[in-house]
């Protein structure tokens, strides 16, 4: 199953086509792609009896986010061996967990307003959750998730570095539109193996990742089990799952981007996602 939010309604996609949940289902479900997540069992239920109704071709351009309004956002660092190394850090012994605050999501054609000339690129898998998750097992994590999609964690490398000696990640991640998630959010059993996806995003058709998610230190059941068994994971939650290697501020010389740049990632059955960037008020490049 592959669902978007299109001009903000919720629609089930299918073959380049899409049908307005809300409507096809007679006001069963709401019509903000949000509104499912709370009632997720009864919507796939609904959602795997093929329901009929009028179906119109589905516009890229309008597609938002596919969790609009998540309560809670999570982004795990360092969860690729070699973008550990290229960072500079070891790799850790349990997930590195910060969060990227919920008012930086956005959808997969957004505009993103940069806020300085070190703002750099992150492509990660994102889960989103389906049924509430607390303390669940890694054999039932995945029972937890509604579907898979892509994700940019912007970032700030000024203000995500600050303060000096005691740097912190999520205040320079959560800048308006730094969360691109999308286009499409797809369930787990459309794919062969859902823990072994690659993705991977390049900068004006240059590319700049290329990996694959089987190299995840800490795969999705294992975060799901960790997270959860600290705090409930809520329906529409999000976690960025961690970034490969590839990243602007680990080249030589570093690269960053600039207005009039276009950033396009992909993930292996989900789809792809171009961002725009563009000069954020008062900000000198
Ligand atoms: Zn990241």
């Amino acid at each position: 199953m592959r669902i978007a939010s299109q001009s903000g309604r919720a629609v089930l996609v299918e073959d380049g086509m899409c049908l307005d949940i809300a409507e096809a289902s007679g006001h069963r479900f709401g019509a903000e792609l949000g509104d499912l997540y709370t009632d997720w069992a009864a919507f796939r239920a609904w959602a795997a009896d093929g329901p009929a109704g009028l179906r119109s071709p589905l516009d890229p351009g309008r597609l938002g986010p596919v969790s609009p309004r998540p309560r809670q956002s999570f982004c795990i660092g360092l969860n690729y061996r070699k973008h550990a190394e290229e960072a500079g850090w070891a790799v850790p012994d349990v997930p590195m967990v910060f969060t990227k605050f919920p008012s930086s999501v956005t959808g997969a054609v957004a505009e993103i307003e940069l806020t300085g000339a070190s703002v750099d690129w992150e492509v990660e898998l994102v889960v989103v959750i389906g049924e509430r998750a607390h303390r669940v097992s890694e054999e039932d994590a995945w029972s937890h998730v509604a579907g898979l999609t892509i994700g940019q964690d912007i970032s700030d490398r000024r203000t995500q570095k600050r303060p000096s000696g005691a740097p912190q990640h999520s205040l320079g991640k959560s800048h308006p539109g730094y969360s691109p998630i999308g286009p499409v959010l797809v369930s787990p059993d459309e794919f062969e193996n859902p823990d072994r996806l690659r993705l991977g995003c390049s900068l004006n058709g240059e590319e700049m990742q290329n990996g694959c998610t089987d190299d995840l230190v800490f795969p999705v059941a294992h975060l799901i089990a960790y997270l959860s068994d600290m705090l409930p994971l809520l329906p529409g939650d999000i976690i960025f799952t961690g970034t490969p290697s590839g990243i602007g501020s680990a080249r030589t010389p570093p690269r960053f981007l600039a207005p009039g740049d276009r950033l396009d990632s992909w993930i292996e059955g989900i789809g792809e996602m171009s961002n725009t960037f563009v000069s954020g008020p008062g900000v000198r490049m």
